[in-house]
């Protein structure tokens, strides 16, 4: 039985902006790519990492089972149909081959796109550019929340098309404790309608009075359960799930997520919400907070980075404690010995938690990636956030790249 056909498509290279800009210089030139499927998404998508300039060649030049994407900026004067498309490529019926127009009319930001496989040829619903300034179109999600009369302030605030693709989001928190209550609420605030909540743990007195939304007799309650009750009560339109188990366990599945948001306490956490959003072409987002002694004094600190798919990652861009550790934590088998006893909370002299810093933290990670949604972030950025008692906010921003050697970042799928 043949698969369903994925329809939306995914492009994920860090250089598709300077690429998508020399297509519409030469309306002779085409892009290629390999695809992957990605069947944890629902419905299906495909993924493109890595666009390069090429001819694009025919379906003979291919091996049988071969999937890839075409990419042009054809005249407005050339037909427009998938037959000629399909006679020009020639895929065989045992390849997939996604055919993808741009810079059509009007104005250049007209598209259309197809799916040839076994034979047939689909629509293309949507397809995204995960990169920042870029556009998406189309897709299955054609909701227009910004027509709600209930957002009227935040579509002034952050502009409708942006508005309208963080309410089409699809937004994973691994951690659902103070930090991850607070971008959990946060994300709904600005229109998000789609929320995955990871976490395995209880509540505690300790975490209620930390975090947002939570009620006192929420104690011993699945964390995730609460907040989700809670995330509801603010806003019924929300489509929240929830998740009770780690997110290294294999039980803790996803089915597909835009932006996935760390805001735990392991690096080992980190690191798995970051591989998981290079393989399914998502944005991560990693939110550490912590207050610790320097000294005599006290630090208030907070690290915020937001990871564009190959351009960037906790892995390469620093900041882990122990990668190898972290590695090894991801990696052992269910039930594999611990090659060390679990870190505990207050090591790496951390003294507490404060709901104060933790707001401002996720506030700062949130709009991030709003300016991602609007176009005005173009790429992956780290901002680190530091409260000195006694004098008040200091921060560092920095733009953050792919590591010349990382294996995460430049992992090899070229068409
Ligand atoms: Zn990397």
């Amino acid at each position: 039985m043949p698969l369903e056909p994925p329809r939306e498509l995914l492009v994920t290279d860090p250089n598709a902006a300077g690429i998508l800009g020399q297509l519409m210089a030469d309306r002779n030139r085409f892009a290629v790519a390999a695809l992957r499927p990605d069947f944890d998404r629902t419905p299906p998508a495909m993924i493109a990492d890595r666009l390069r300039l090429s001819s694009p060649g025919t379906g003979d030049d291919r091996r049988p089972l071969d999937s890839w994407l075409v990419m042009a900026a054809p005249t407005s004067d050339e037909p427009l149909s998938p037959d000629t498309w399909r006679g020009r490529l020639k895929p065989w019926n045992s390849q997939r081959l996604v055919v993808l127009l741009v810079g059509l009319p009007p104005d250049n930001a007209g598209w259309r796109g197809w799916v040839f496989q076994a034979g047939e040829v689909d629509p293309l619903a949507g397809f995204r550019i995960v990169a920042g300034g870029m556009p998406e179109a189309g897709g299955i999600d054609t909701y227009d929340a910004a027509s709600d009369p209930k957002w009227s302030r935040t579509v002034k605030a952050v502009g409708e098309t942006a508005f309208n693709k963080a309410s089409r989001a699809s937004v994973a928190v691994i951690g659902a404790s103070r930090l991850g209550s607070a971008v959990a609420f946060q994300l709904a605030g600005v229109g998000v309608r789609r929320i995955t909540l990871v976490d395995p743990d209880v509540l505690e007195p300790h975490n209620i009075v930390g975090s947002v939304g939570l009620r006192a007799e929420d104690s011993g309650e699945k964390k995730v359960l609460a907040l989700a009750r809670s995330l509801i009560a603010f806003r019924p339109d929300l489509a929240v799930t929830a998740v009770p188990y780690d997110f290294l366990d294999r039980r803790a599945k996803l089915h597909g997520a835009d932006l996935i948001v760390s805001a735990v306490d392991r690096d080992a956490g980190r690191l798995a919400a970051s591989h998981w959003a290079r393989r399914h072409g998502a944005v991560h987002l990693d939110i550490g907070t912590g207050v610790t002694r320097q000294g005599i004094d006290r630090l208030l600190a907070a690290d915020v980075r937001l990871f564009l798919p190959g351009a960037g990652c906790v892995r390469c861009v620093g900041g882990l404690g122990d990668l190898d550790q972290a590695e090894y934590e991801l990696r052992a088998p269910p039930g594999a010995a611990p090659r060390r006893p679990p870190e505990k909370w207050d090591a790496r002299g951390r003294l507490g938690s404060l709901p104060t810093l933790n707001a401002l933290a996720a506030s700062t990670g949130v709009q991030l990636w709003l300016d991602l949604l609007t176009c005005d972030l173009g790429g992956s950025a780290w901002h680190r956030v530091r409260w000195v008692p006694g004098k008040g906010l200091e921060l560092a921003v920095a733009r953050v790249t792919a590591g010349a050697e990382c294996v995460a970042c430049r992992r090899k799928n070229v068409a």
